[in-house]
C-alpha cells in the first residue's frame, strides 16, 4: 500500500504446548517470505500474535492444574527458543492476545452496534454471518441450507459447521478462574476476534499481508475478514497466503500415530542441526504438501554443509583469476536466484540456480583459476543469499586453515629446525600471499588471518 513497505500479519502460535514441525513449517515459510521481501528492499512490519488465551490454552492449563498465565508462559519461552534455533528472524511485535483485551471488547462493542453482533440466550456475543454478504469469500466457500440462528461456541470447527460464531464468550464453568469482566459481559474473547483486534492495530485497518496455515483459512481467516471488514467497512487484507500441510514419511502428522514431532524432538533428543531441519522445512515450495523424512533431514544435512564447505573454499581460493566466466556465472545465479524468488516464492528453483553455481564455481577453485579477489565477490553474493535463506551463517576465517596451508606451516616448522632460513621465509611469504600471517613466538609458531 505504501511504496518500498510491507505490513503482514501473521497468525502465530497458540501456546498451549511445544509447537510442532507443522506448525515451524508455517513460521518459516514467513521468515523466508519476510527476509526475501527485505533482499528486494522492501522494508516490512511483521507482526505476529501469540495466542494464550483461547479454548486449547485453557484446557490445556486445567488438565495440569496451573494458571493459564503460568501454563503459557512456559511454551511461550519453548516458543522462542526453537525460533533462535531454527534462525527465524524476529517479527517487529507479539502481541499477546491477554494484553489486548479492551481492543478486542471494542471491535465487539462496534459489531454489535452496526448490527452484525447479537447477544445469544447463552449470554455470549455472537456474529451474524447472513449479515455480512461476503462471508466465505476467501476460502470460496457458498453459505447455504444454513439454519437461521445455528450458532458455534468453540474456536475450531468445520466448514460443514458454519454458523454465527462466537466474538465473546461468556463465563461458563469450564472457563475457571479465566475470564474479565468488561462492557461485553464476564467471559473471554473468541479466538478469531483476538487476530482481528491485534492486526488492526498495529498494522491499520488494512494492510498488505496475512499469512497463516491452510488450516486457518477456514473458519479463523474467513471470520477475521468478515469481523474486520464489519466494523471498518474497508478491505481488510490485500494478500493472503497460506502453505500447505506437512505430512510425516508420507502419512499426516499427529500424536496418536506416533509420528508427532515438536523441533525439540529433533534437535535436543534425536539431536540433529537444527539448520538441517530449517533447510529441509524452506526447501520446499509453501504452496504444495511437504512431507518430512529422516532421509530428507540427511539430505538436508548435507546441502547445508556443501554451502559451508563452499564458503570456506572461497576464504582459501587464491588462483590465478577467470575474468568474465566468474562474472557471467555471478550474473546468471542472482537472476535465476531471484527470479524463482519473485515468483511467488519458488524455492525449490532458486536452491537449484544455488547450486548449480556452487557446482561451476568449484569447478573453477579446482581449477586455480578465482583469484582472491573473485572468490571475495562471490562470498558477497554468498552472504547476500544467505540474508535469505539463514542456513550457512557467518562463515570466519578463523574457524579452519586449508589442507594446503596447514602442510605449508608443517613444512616451515621443518626448516627452521634445519636452520633453512630461506626456504623458511620463502613458505611465510606464501603463506601470506594467502591472507595468513605467521609469528615466531617463545611457545611456538602462531598464525592469523589478515585482516582484510
Ligand atoms: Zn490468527
Amino acid at each position: 500500500m505504501e511504496k518500498g513497505k510491507v505490513k503482514m500479519y501473521t497468525c502465530g502460535p497458540t501456546v498451549y504446548d511445544y509447537a510442532h514441525i507443522g506448525n515451524f513449517r508455517a513460521f518459516l515459510f514467513e521468515d523466508l517470505l519476510r527476509r526475501w521481501l527485505e533482499y528486494r528492499g522492501f522494508q516490512v512490519t511483521q507482526i505476529m500474535n501469540l495466542t494464550d488465551v483461547d479454548d486449547r490454552t485453557i484446557a490445556a492449563s486445567k488438565e495440569q492444574g496451573i494458571p493459564l498465565s503460568e501454563h503459557t508462559k512456559q511454551y511461550i519461552e519453548a516458543f522462542f527458543e526453537d525460533m533462535d534455533a531454527l534462525n527465524i528472524q524476529r517479527a517487529s511485535r507479539y502481541p499477546r492476545a491477554t494484553e489486548h483485551i479492551p481492543e478486542m471488547v471494542t471491535l465487539v462493542r462496534k459489531l454489535m452496534e452496526k448490527g452484525y453482533g447479537y447477544r445469544g440466550e447463552d449470554g455470549s456475543i455472537y456474529f451474524k454471518i447472513s449479515k455480512f454478504k461476503d462471508y466465505g469469500k476467501l476460502s470460496k466457500f457458498k453459505v447455504q441450507n444454513l439454519k437461521a440462528g445455528a450458532r458455534v461456541k468453540v474456536d475450531e470447527y468445520d466448514k460443514e459447521q458454519a454458523q454465527d460464531f462466537a466474538l465473546w464468550k461468556a463465563w461458563d464453568e469450564s472457563d475457571g478462574n479465566v475470564y474479565w469482566e468488561t462492557e461485553a459481559g464476564k467471559g473471554r474473547p473468541g479466538w478469531h476476534i483476538e487476530c482481528s483486534a491485534m492486526s488492526m492495530k498495529y498494522l491499520g485497518e488494512t494492510f498488505d499481508i496475512h499469512t497463516g496455515g491452510v488450516d486457518n483459512m477456514f473458519p479463523h481467516h474467513e471470520n477475521e475478514i468478515a469481523q474486520s471488514e464489519a466494523a471498518t467497512g474497508k478491505k481488510f487484507v490485500n494478500y493472503w497466503m497460506h502453505n500447505e500441510h506437512l505430512l510425516v514419511e508420507g502419512k499426516r502428522m499427529g500424536k496418536r500415530f506416533g509420528n508427532y514431532y515438536t523441533v525439540q524432538d529433533l534437535v535436543k533428543k534425536l539431536k540433529h542441526d537444527p539448520i538441517a531441519v530449517r533447510y529441509l522445512l524452506l526447501s520446499t515450495h509453501y504452496r504444495q504438501q511437504f512431507n518430512f523424512t529422516f532421509e530428507g533431514l540427511e539430505a538436508a544435512k548435507n546441502a547445508v554443509e556443501r554451502l559451508r564447505n563452499f564458503m570456506h573454499r572461497l576464504l582459501d581460493a587464491n588462483g590465478r583469476g577467470c575474468g568474465d566466466e566468474i562474472r557471467q556465472l555471478v550474473s546468471g545465479v542472482e537472476k535465476r536466484f531471484g527470479e524463482a524468488m519473485d515468483n511467488d516464492l519458488n524455492i525449490p528453483v532458486a536452491l537449484a540456480a544455488l547450486f548449480d553455481f556452487l557446482r561451476d564455481a568449484n569447478s573453477l577453485i579446482d581449477a586455480g583459476r578465482l583469484s582472491r579477489k573473485e572468490a571475495q565477490e562471490v562470498h558477497r553474493l554468498m552472504t547476500g543469499f544467505d540474508h535469505v535463506l539463514g542456513v550457512i551463517g557467518e562463515a570466519k576465517k578463523e574457524e579452519k586453515l586449508s589442507k594446503e596451508a596447514e602442510a605449508l606451516i608443517q613444512q616451515r616448522e621443518e626448516d627452521r629446525k634445519a636452520k633453512d632460513w630461506k626456504k623458511a621465509d620463502d613458505i611465510r611469504q606464501q603463506l601470506r600471499a594467502m591472507g595468513i600471517i605467521i609469528e615466531d613466538t617463545a611457545q611456538g609458531v602462531r598464525w592469523r588471518f589478515e585482516k582484510n
